[in-house]
């Protein structure tokens, strides 16, 4: 399997080439070739697989250069009942007729991220061990990208992280996740300022090539091949056992931010997985649910991105949507580049509302869309709870709104539930009055010592520190 650039670059990289990096040279995002298929024989063979031997054969499709040994070893060594909480690892539940949550956050951190993360960790050892090279891994977080990469990679030979996040502006509960951490290899680094103030940073940091190469810079952002195909895997296994010793079709709702999750779905359906209709939920930032209805793709500036309740889908544009655009466009890397680098950068927006691709989105590719607001999270989590007895958070909240809407007789729509209601403990006390059950593992994480460094909001500062602490 050889990977190309949605931009058009000439050069084809294999799997292990394009693992520790993100973009494409030419500023493109690297899809495979060609989508390997799977047929009703291969479905049929793979249903009654565990977690970590479906991961191997999914994953086997995609990545050549590792040997067939290392890659089941590393597989297995991931997907454990020990750090994924069952040995079903994603078990589904029947919420009401026809709507199924799969569980994707009984994992370190309690958010689905660690589903791709805890694979992409065991990825990064291995093949830095192979090269005997060692990579900082530079991150921005908000919340569950920095915590879901430090649980991943604590304590891995070859690999340190510096994570920066906005100093206070965490929730109690995801400070001390992080924060609580006393592996050596991770260095958790409180911005004085916001999210943004921290994401310039590390723009700042990788734009300076010669410090980036000495120091060995790189991310894990949501743009990371592997980590978008490591979440395939979860949308067969959520189709298993939502049809039994059936075929037929399923559904699924992703609440949805970067684009991340719900293109993994569109990968397993490129694959011949039989979905009928990809929902994408989104909150008040309805970027996505913009193009869903209009065909315009339209970015946000930062005044007009919403601090919502569901925050991990605060986002101003979707970083994996143009891995979507490629293939609505008949993988037209010409048109894509012009769509993404030319339209984009100019009039900050483009508009394909008039081409007949843009039917297609519905019409051959499953997609359809929901936006949702605060009240609409606030009355889906008292509406779950006191129907179902089960507590959502905020973001699996948006997409049970959505799916509601999209259901259809006899297709069972799977909502894919992103994160325990502790980690957005503020909204469901403001839905039921009271606070949600925190797991054993985590009682009292509060009063853990802390390791986090302040800095002010100062590329040259992190450099320093980093500099500092690769000795
Ligand atoms: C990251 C995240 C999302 C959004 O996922 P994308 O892949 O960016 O679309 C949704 N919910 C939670 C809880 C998340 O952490």
């Amino acid at each position: 399997m050889r990977y190309l650039s949605t931009r058009g670059h000439p050069e084809r990289r294999r799997f292990c080439e394009i693992l520790l990096e993100g973009l494409a040279p030419d500023g493109g995002l690297y899809l495979p070739e060609r989508y390997p298929q799977v047929d009703a024989a291969t479905l049929a063979r793979w249903r009654g697989l565990p977690y970590a031997e479906l991961a191997f054969e999914v994953l086997s499709l995609y990545i050549d250069d590792i040997p067939v040994a290392d890659l089941k070893a590393i597989c297995a060594k991931t997907y454990t009942a020990e750090i994924f909480g069952t040995p079903d690892i994603v078990p589904l539940r029947e919420l009401e007729d026809g709507v199924y949550l799969e569980a994707l956050s009984n994992g370190p951190t309690l958010a689905f991220k660690d589903m791709a993360m805890q694979l992409l960790g065991n990825l990064f050892e291995y093949e830095l061990a192979r090269r005997g090279e060692e990579l900082n891994i530079l991150g921005a977080t908000s919340g569950d990208t920095g915590s879901a990469a430090e649980y991943a990679m604590r304590g891995k030979k070859g690999v340190r992280v510096f994570m920066t996040s906005p100093d206070g502006r965490m929730s109690p509960f995801q400070q001390a996740q992080m924060f609580s951490l006393q592996d050596p290899n991770i260095h958790n680094i409180a911005i004085a300022g916001v999210f943004d103030d921290c994401q310039d940073i590390v723009k700042a940091v990788s734009n300076d090539l010669d410090f980036k190469r000495k120091y060995r810079i790189g991310t894990v952002n949501s743009i990371n091949w592997a980590r978008l195909l490591a979440q395939v895997v979860y949308y067969f296994a959520g189709y298993f056992q939502a049809t039994g010793n059936n075929d037929g079709e399923v559904s699924f709702t992703v609440p949805s931010g970067n684009f991340g999750n719900v293109c993994a779905g569109h990968v397993a359906r490129s694959m011949g997985l039989p979905i009928r209709t990809l929902v994408v939920a989104t909150n008040e930032n309805d970027v996505l649910d913009e193009f869903f209805r209009t065909g315009i793709y339209r970015v946000r500036s930062a005044a007009d991105t919403h601090e919502t309740s569901s925050p991990s889908m605060d986002i101003s544009k979707a970083s994996n949507f143009e891995r979507f655009v490629f293939d609505l466009v008949g993988r037209d890397a010409a048109r894509t580049r012009g769509l993404f680098e030319e339209d984009l950068r100019k009039a900050g927006r483009f508009d394909l509302s008039a081409d007949p691709v843009f039917a297609q989105a519905a019409t051959r590719f499953g997609f359809a869309s929901s936006r949702s607001t605060h009240a609409d999270r606030v009355a889906t989590i008292r509406d779950t709870d006191k129907r179902f007895a089960t507590l959502v958070d905020t973001h699996t909240a948006d997409g049970l709104k959505a799916a509601r809407e999209h259901l259809q007789p006899g297709v069972p729509m799977i909502v894919l539930e992103t994160a325990l209601p502790i980690k957005f403990a503020e909204t469901i006390v403001e839905a039921l009055g009271r606070a949600p059950e925190r797991p054993a593992r985590f009682e009292g994480i509060e009063a853990l010592p802390r390791r986090v460094v302040q800095l002010p909001a100062d590329a040259e500062a992190v450099k320093a520190y980093i500099a500092r602490h690769c000795a």
